[in-house]
């Protein structure tokens, strides 16, 4: 036999090495499927490249293999790039009373969709009405799974019918994300959308003219990602309302990340009661933006319309679970009480003693690093007020920290500006500070080592 065949034969079997007692703490943390996933992995390996000290490392190497596989895939980072409504980063982070409503409803059974009183079964949604009601000023209202299904279902249940026309201005036929742009929700919904205006003025004649015995729905869809300067205009809301009714029509608009209050301070998005006060019919609007809650989509407006949604099929295909319901009654228990400073999301934007926090964490940092803090503009992002900066301060490092960071445990993510890397403390939790430095810390050495 060959030196490459008598080497090969002294590979063990997959059986052998899931018996084998040094490695029975590994697996067993693994599950036996993952186990043999791992094992396999390793053993083609070493076959395509045989090597006489692969044998020798196999234990290390089965190690390595496996862990990956032991952290979650999905796992906690440190937002350091100001960017407070990250949408890869998950958006809004809960406010800690949202969290323990969370646990404690998903530990356990609830009244979901079960009166106490009436022994009856009931509306699941229910439990948000009085809060909803009484903070937008609504009739009514409704929740789904987020703002692209609850668009998607006014308009399926609006114009759903054949040859329904949805009437749109043709400055508001917006992308939102890579695969969410409002024309094919429409289309999606089973309607057809009929442009009117042009891209940068639309006038209220427009819609009149475009109107016909066909048409559904009037659609305003706030512009949340981009802004339009210069020879613009459209109608107020409240003249499109004035239409709308005078024609039958109902209105919907898509505010976007909505507002349910004022912010002092803060860059201002269209507000949901401001525009069921203007005339929309319905507004529909994100759980996780400016809300500051989990994914969800909002719905408010008048009750008979409201009824309808719910009467649609797809809203079944849609609705939240308990553990959504319970965060998001939780956060607006907390707009109700004005309680910004609990809402992470409305303290990070007002960013109080960012500044102090900033120079605090800066002076903890390994001198070695030459930490220079600078002014810098932090984002609402999630497509809210796209060109309102927030005034604050950064720290910049090095730009080669970056990537060594975003490979600690928790991974930190930076922005790279004009070759800096630069933490903006205003996303990050203060009870994060000290996993950041850590996370600075290790990195720089990682750094050192390559230097
Ligand atoms: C963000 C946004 C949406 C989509 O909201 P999701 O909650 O992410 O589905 C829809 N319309 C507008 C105007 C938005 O800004």
């Amino acid at each position: 036999m060959s030196a490459a065949g008598e080497w090969r034969r002294r590979i063990p079997g997959v059986d052998e090495l899931l018996r084998r007692p040094a490695l029975a703490p590994l697996w067993a943390e693994l599950g036996p499927a993952r186990a043999r996933a791992v094992i396999q992995q390793v053993l083609a390996a070493l076959r395509a490249a045989p090597a006489e000290d692969g044998l020798a490392q196999l234990d290390a190497a089965l190690h390595a293999a496996a862990r990956p596989r032991l952290a979650p895939s999905q796992r906690p980072v440190i937002n350091a790039t100001g960017v407070i409504l990250h949408t890869n980063l998950g958006r809004a982070p809960l406010a800690p009373a949202a969290v323990a409503r969370l646990a404690e409803v998903a530990a356990n059974y609830t009244n979901l969709e079960f009166d106490l009183a009436t022994g009856r079964r009931a509306r699941r949604d229910r439990h948000l009405d009085g809060l909803l009601a009484e903070l937008t000023g609504a009739e009514a209202g409704l929740v789904v799974n987020n703002n692209a299904a609850a668009v998607m279902l006014a308009l399926n249940t609006l114009a759903r019918d054949l040859a329904g026309e949805i009437l749109i201005s043709r400055g508001e036929l917006v992308e939102i994300g890579e695969s969410f742009r409002i024309a094919d929700i429409v289309a999606r919904g089973g309607a057809r959308l009929v442009e009117v205006g042009a891209t940068n003025r639309t006038r209220l004649d427009d819609y009149a003219h475009a109107i016909t015995p066909h048409t559904r729905v009037i659609l305003r869809v706030h512009r949340s990602n981009f802004v339009q300067r210069g020879y613009v205009g459209q109608p107020p809301l409240a003249e499109l309302a004035k239409l709308a009714r005078a024609r039958r029509l109902p209105l919907v608009a898509d505010l976007g990340s909505g507002c349910l209050a004022p912010l002092p301070g803060l860059p201002q998005e269209p507000g949901v009661r401001a525009s069921l006060e203007a005339g929309a019919d319905l507004v529909t609007y994100s759980g996780d933006k400016l809300l500051g809650g989990p994914q969800a989509g909002l719905i408010s407006g008048r009750a008979a319309l409201i009824a309808r949604l719910r009467a649609n099929p797809m809203f079944r295909a849609l609705r939240l679970d308990k553990l959504r319901l319970a965060a998001l009654e939780a956060t607006l228990a907390l707009h109700a009480r004005q309680a910004w400073e609990a809402l992470p999301v409305t303290a990070m934007a007002r960013g109080e003693g960012l500044e102090a926090r900033t120079r605090a964490l800066a002076a903890r940092l390994p001198p070695s690093l030459g930490a220079e803090i600078q002014p810098a503009a932090s984002l609402l992002g999630g497509g809210s007020a796209p060109d309102a900066a927030l005034p604050g301060v950064v720290i910049a490092l090095p730009s080669a920290l970056a990537p060594r960071l975003s490979r600690q445990t928790p991974a930190v993510v930076a922005r790279l500006e004009d070759g800096r890397c630069l933490l903006d403390l205003r996303t990050v939790l203060p009870a994060q500070e000290d996993s950041l430095l850590q996370a600075v810390a290790s990195a720089a050495r990682d750094w050192k080592a390559v230097k």
